[in-house]
């Protein structure tokens, strides 16, 4: 499904009804289609096609024109479908939402709320205090309440409207700004400190310990103890 239907789709269920979505679908893209058509397509009366029209018309969604039937002696009306139209709508609810949401955003970040345990009410704190910080229903001490999840929701709906609205195909005029590219972070190479091996770190410790131990005479304490591989430790230990 193109991004074109999407919107066409989700604005036509929010403003005109799941049921018109249809015959939305038949018209789009069309242009001055009978009324009696799109009944007959849909298997509807066209009482009912009209209806549905009637809910889109309100919102300058489609244009008609009529004709007079010469035969019967009465009007036809055919219906266009205007694209262009639900894409500013479309356009113009979101942002409607945005703003909403960005109002309570900032009412429920910078507010407490005080809420009645058993549900019942919901206050800021200007009208928790002007109840005594008791709920109005019911007479319950009133909570304190952590709007935390709140606040992340809302925010989440912003996000969401944001990404919506950055799509393409919506936003024609704007270019989206291509990230620059990063070619110069594999600088870093620096950095990757591996541990040291073990052989490594075994040699350097005793160079600085066996430095002073290397004053020691070996050859003398050699005499006392038979083992040759040991001796200049604990000669000069003895020292
Ligand atoms: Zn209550």
């Amino acid at each position: 499904m193109s991004l074109d239907s999407e919107i066409v789709i989700e604005l036509i269920e929010e403003i005109a009804g799941k049921d018109v979505v249809e015959l939305v679908e038949l018209i789009k893209g069309k242009k001055h289609v009978s009324e009696f058509k799109i009944a007959e397509k849909l298997n509807i009366t066209v009482n009912q096609v009209r209806n549905m029209l009637y809910r889109l018309y309100s919102h300058n969604l489609v244009t008609f024109i009529r004709k007079k039937d010469k035969k019967k002696g009465w009007y036809i009306y055919y219906w266009t479908f205007d694209q262009r139209r639900a894409h500013d709508l479309y356009l113009k609810i979101k942002k409607e939402k945005l703003g909403l949401l960005k109002k309570r955003l900032e009412s429920e970040t910078e507010g407490s709320y005080f809420a009645c345990p058993s549900g019942c009410v919901r206050l800021n704190l200007e009208n928790a205090m002007e109840y005594d910080f008791k709920c109005p229903d019911c007479g319950k001490v009133l909570e304190q309440e952590d709007n935390s999840k709140r606040i992340v929701s809302i925010e989440k709906e912003i996000t969401e409207i944001n990404e919506q609205l950055s799509k393409p195909y919506i936003e024609i005029p704007k270019k989206k700004p291509r990230k620059k590219p990063t070619k110069k972070k594999p600088a870093k190479r620096k950095a990757p400190k591996r541990k040291p091996s073990k052989r490594k770190t075994t040699k350097r410790k005793p160079t600085k310990k066996k430095s002073t131990k290397r004053k020691a005479p070996k050859r003398k304490p050699a005499k006392r103890k038979p083992t040759k591989k040991k001796p200049a430790k604990r000669k000069s230990r003895s020292k």
